[in-house]
This record gives C-alpha cells, sequence and structure tokens, in this order.
C-alpha cells in the first residue's frame, strides 16, 4: 500500500501541480500549499459584486504575494490595524489607499501613517482617541473618521463584541464630536468573524440607523467590517449573494445621502482559500495522528479555540475503510499543541501518510511562529483547486476526503 516509503531528503517541490504531485515528493517538512488563482477568484467576486467598496483586513494573512495579487484583481484599498501594516502595504502596494482601522492607535503611529504614508482614514471610538488623531494630524481637515459602534456578534463563530465599540451612552456627543472633526464622517462595526447569517449585518445596519437618527448628523461613509464567511466542516453558509442583497437593501433604506459611500473590511473570506498545508504523519496512536504542524504553526485556531478545518488523505492507493474522527497532536513537546478535531479520515491512515488541512489562507499560515525549532517549511504554488470553495470552484458537499496519486 504504501509504496513510497522511499529515503527521505528536503523535498525539491515542483513550482506548480497539484497537492498530490507535492506529497509525491515526499516532504520532511510540512509544506504551504498556495493557490493564487483561488484567492484572485475571491477579489474579482468582491470587487464586481459588492455594493460598494471593498477594504481587504490585512491581519488575516499579509503576505507581499497575497497583497499584490489582490491588487491586480482590483482589490485597492487596505484596512491595517498596525504601524508594521501599514509599512508593509504602502512598501509593497505604494498606489493602495491604506485605513488604519483599529481604534485604539499609538499617538507615533498615527503620526507616521499620516505624514509619512500619507494615511487619512482612521477608526475611532472614543474621544479621547479622537483628540489623540487631531493631536497626532495637527489638526488636519483632510481626514475620513470612522465611529466603531458596538454590535451583536451572535451570528458569528469568532466573537468582536467585547473589545471594541463607543458606549452607547457616549455615541451621540462621539459622533457629533466626530462629525466637526472630520472632512468626511463614516460608522463602522464588525459583526464578529465567520457570521454564518446575513442577518448579522442587517441588525448592525439598524444600529447604524439608530444613531444616525439619534445624533441627526450627516455620515458619508457606512462601512460593514468583515466577518464574511468562507467553508469549514460544520460552518457550512449561505452564499455570500445572499450577504451582499441583505446588506444592500438595509444600506438603501439609512437616512444617508446620495453620494454616501459603503464599504466593507472582509479578511477571511479573501484568502481563506489562497492557502492550505501538507502535513507528515510522523505517528499514529489510536485515533490521535501526531503531525508535524501544529498550535504553534497554521493550526493555532484549530488548537485554541477549536476551528474544524477540512482535511483529506492523500496516498496512492483507493482505500475501502470508513473514516473515522481523529485529532491531531502537533509537532512541539507541549501539550497544548493538541487540535481536537474531530477530522475525519480513512481509518487505516498511519505513519507516513501525508494529509492536507484546507482553508487555512486565512488566520492559519498568519499565526505561525518559529517555537521550539519547528515553523520552516516549503511554500509552493499548486494550480488545482481548493478543499473547499465559496466562489462556485468546489461543490463542498461533493468533496472527497482521500486524493489518489
Ligand atoms: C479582523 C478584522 C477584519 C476582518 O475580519 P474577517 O472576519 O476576517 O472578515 C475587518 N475589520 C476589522 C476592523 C478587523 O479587526
Amino acid at each position: 500500500m504504501h509504496k513510497h516509503h522511499r529515503a527521505l531528503g528536503l523535498a525539491k517541490a515542483p513550482l506548480s501541480g497539484s497537492a498530490g504531485d507535492i506529497a509525491q515528493s515526499r516532504p520532511v517538512q510540512p509544506v504551504t500549499l498556495l493557490r493564487p488563482h483561488a484567492a484572485a477568484r475571491a477579489a474579482r467576486f468582491f470587487a464586481e459584486k459588492f455594493p460598494g467598496k471593498s477594504l481587504y483586513a490585512v491581519k488575516a494573512n499579509p503576505s507581499p504575494e497575497l497583497l499584490q495579487i489582490l491588487w491586480d484583481e482590483g482589490i485597492t484599498h487596505y484596512d491595517v490595524a498596525s504601524l508594521g501594516e501599514v509599512r508593509l502595504v504602502a512598501q509593497t502596494l505604494p498606489q493602495a489607499t491604506l485605513c488604519f482601522m483599529h481604534p485604539v492607535k499609538a499617538e507615533e503611529a498615527i503620526e507616521e501613517a499620516y505624514f509619512t504614508h500619507g494615511v487619512k482614514t482612521f477608526s475611532l471610538d472614543t474621544l479621547e482617541e479622537l483628540d489623540k488623531i487631531m493631536r497626532a494630524t495637527r489638526g488636519a481637515t483632510d481626514l475620513s473618521l470612522l465611529v466603531r459602534i458596538r454590535v451583536s456578534s451572535e451570528h458569528a463563530k469568532l466573537s468582536l463584541a467585547a473589545k471594541f465599540g463607543a458606549e452607547p451612552g457616549e455615541l451621540t456627543r462621539l459622533l457629533f464630536a466626530t462629525r466637526q472633526a472630520a472632512d468626511a464622517m463614516g460608522i463602522c462595526f464588525h459583526v464578529g468573524s465567520q457570521a454564518m447569517s446575513p442577518a448579522a449585518y442587517s441588525d448592525a445596519l439598524s444600529k447604524v440607523r439608530d444613531a444616525i437618527v439619534d445624533a441627526a448628523i450627516t455620515v458619508d461613509i457606512v462601512d460593514v467590517g468583515g466577518g464574511f464567511p468562507s467553508w469549514y466542516p460544520g460552518m457550512e453558509p449561505p452564499a455570500l449573494e445572499s450577504y451582499f442583497d441583505v446588506i444592500s437593501n438595509a444600506y438603501e433604506a439609512l437616512p444617508i445621502s446620495y453620494s454616501a459611500e459603503l464599504w466593507c473590511e472582509p479578511g477571511r473570506a479573501l484568502c481563506a482559500e489562497y492557502a492550505s498545508v501538507l502535513v507528515r504523519v510522523e505517528k499514529r496512536r489510536g485515533a490521535e495522528l501526531y503531525i508535524n504542524d501544529g498550535a504553534y504553526g497554521a493550526l493555532f485556531d484549530a488548537a485554541h479555540i477549536g476551528w474544524r478545518y477540512p482535511v483529506r488523505l492523500i496516498r496512492d492507493e483507493d482505500s475501502d475503510t470508513r473514516d473515522m474522527a481523529f485529532s491531531f497532536y502537533g509537532p512541539t513537546c507541549d501539550d497544548l499543541d493538541h487540535m481536537a478535531g474531530p477530522f475525519e479520515l480513512p481509518a487505516d491512515v498511519q505513519a507516513g501518510d501525508y494529509i492536507e488541512v484546507g482553508m487555512l489562507g486565512a488566520y492559519g499560515c498568519a499565526m505561525r511562529t518559529g517555537f521550539n525549532g519547528f515553523g520552516v517549511g516549503d511554500r509552493v504554488i499548486v494550480s488545482d483547486e481548493p478543499m473547499a470553495s465559496l466562489y462556485g470552484a468546489v461543490e463542498p458537499a461533493r468533496r472527497s476526503n482521500v486524493v489518489k496519486l
């Protein structure tokens, strides 16, 4: 069955091919499989179908190659949250428009962003932050300022409701003061990551309506944030078009001028399909597989918040065994390096087998550390399809968890 157990050396991975081709070279380290065509497809989808402007939330995956792909497909605005991200995007895409959308920034970061990198768009959720922005930019009169309001995360798999968002009692004053200071004034929110229902956005937009009516102000920008989902086992969302329709209808009903702009800030949805990781099983103990990537590598969310990713076994013969549920241990010496899953794989998976873990382009590759000497590995471009797609490429229900070499 396992004909490919040959002497192992560092893989000479080809520049393109499929996950199976890469597995055939029997890489010792985990290999990140990059699918530029999948990222390009996602970017085109948002650029063409979202009824407004799409800002890429850089934290989901800051790789310069990805930034370039998104730019080439029409994503011109980038949501950055730190000076590191400001510098990275400014250097990688000098023509891009940067929006500093972290509501709590260092004054020095605002100053460098504004004076060195030409950043004119900032978010805030307190009067103190508004003062800070005005001080750091020396009273600039060309700013777009967006007030972040607090909305429910009830439809999202990952809450973003606790940390940021103006206090309801202070909101009207804050909106009013921001209106005075801003050239363009906006309201933004984040419904939480992996929002499983479009209702998350209509609920949040009804809060935006209340805020506009209470403060009786003119709003130039409505920014619905990120939260657009991707596809994971047990988290199959409705079509993205249904999110866009709900947002479009709720936005059209807001008391705003015809010249107002609608923005969104997708992170996950633009890059989840961009990368997967090919791992090797080093040991099997019952239903536990010891693999060569984990909590300190691309599987941070799998370990720390129990996120499930699609997996498939790559080997050279069909297996007639049924699937069973596995959990994973990562390569470090730490008990925390454990991914509960469950990950469904053929029951006869064993040491030496290769598994592709899919949908790691967002918040997977970006979290990798070098802890314990792991975290190195090749990155190769492949041309096969991602394991699932919200962009019509793969019918998730029809995917198989075995790839024949
Ligand atoms: C993380 C983040 C995003 C992206 O969220 P996704 O759920 O990945 O789409 C967008 N905007 C802000 C302000 C964020 O913090």
